[in-house]
């Protein structure tokens, strides 16, 4: 038996390549480059990522996300494509959703026609098909590598909106974060802006187990017990 939260993985892995995703190969021990200073980190912002990344003894770093594989996407292939990467991050911080360790995919899309427009309906259409939720909520957010950014956020399921720990009492819990590639980092890319348009967006896969499981603690999840595996699948939304 799958830990729910690796078939919930391979389903969001399927949905990318049914909306025509290619899978690119990831890898979780980066340099500074590529997680924060391609992505356009400003210093003020960058102080406070790098106090949460976990650094190794050559200077090389745990990737804190893996929109570090945007680097990778746009330095190997020519556009137009559309691709998706998955993996594990590595953060020293805690929070209702989060521990040290945790999964996200990042999905990379580039062509001539993209608009904003097309980011928010192609987004509706691929949440929908994710998870069931009443109302999606597109809120403006600072992405220092995509402009313009935002996340995408719905009522938490287990309070229904009037606030618990999970969601650090804002009744809200984030589904993703998404917005369309800044023009200086496809210039860093040698991909030429004027040209080409990007889509890039990250799923967190713990918050997505919230929504389809009604997860209420996440520490229960992540212990290896076959048991309350068991339970879970009866949840599945
Ligand atoms: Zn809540």
């Amino acid at each position: 038996m799958l830990h729910p939260l690796y078939s919930l993985k391979e389903e969001v892995e399927n949905l990318f390549i049914r909306f025509g995703f290619k899978e690119v190969e990831g890898y979780e021990i980066v340099d500074r480059y590529e997680n924060f200073e391609f992505l356009s980190f400003h210093p003020f912002h960058l102080s406070i990522e790098e106090r949460n990344a976990f650094i190794l003894k050559n200077g090389k770093l745990l990737r804190t996300h893996t929109s570090s594989m945007q680097y990778k996407m746009m330095r190997s292939f020519s556009p137009p494509f559309k691709l998706f990467s998955s993996g594990r991050v590595f953060r020293k911080e805690l929070s209702g959703i989060h521990r040290y360790v945790f999964e996200q995919i990042e999905g990379l899309w580039m062509d001539t026609t993209l608009t904003f427009k097309g980011l928010l309906n192609f987004l509706n259409v691929f949440i929908k098909k994710l998870i069931k939720v009443e109302k999606i909520v597109f809120m403006p957010a600072y992405y220092p590598y995509a402009h313009p950014g935002f996340k995408i956020v719905s009522f938490c399921p287990v309070c229904k909106g009037k606030g618990c720990r999970l969601c650090k009492h804002t009744g809200f819990l984030e589904i993703m974060g998404a917005g369309m590639v800044s023009k200086n980092i496809l210039e860093k890319a040698d991909i030429d802006s004027n040209i080409w348009k990007g889509f890039a967006f990250g799923i967190d896969l713990q918050a997505i187990s919230v929504f389809k499981f009604r997860l209420e603690k996440i520490d229960t999840f992540l212990r290896n017990n076959y048991f309350t595996f068991k339970n879970f699948k009866k949840y599945v939304v």
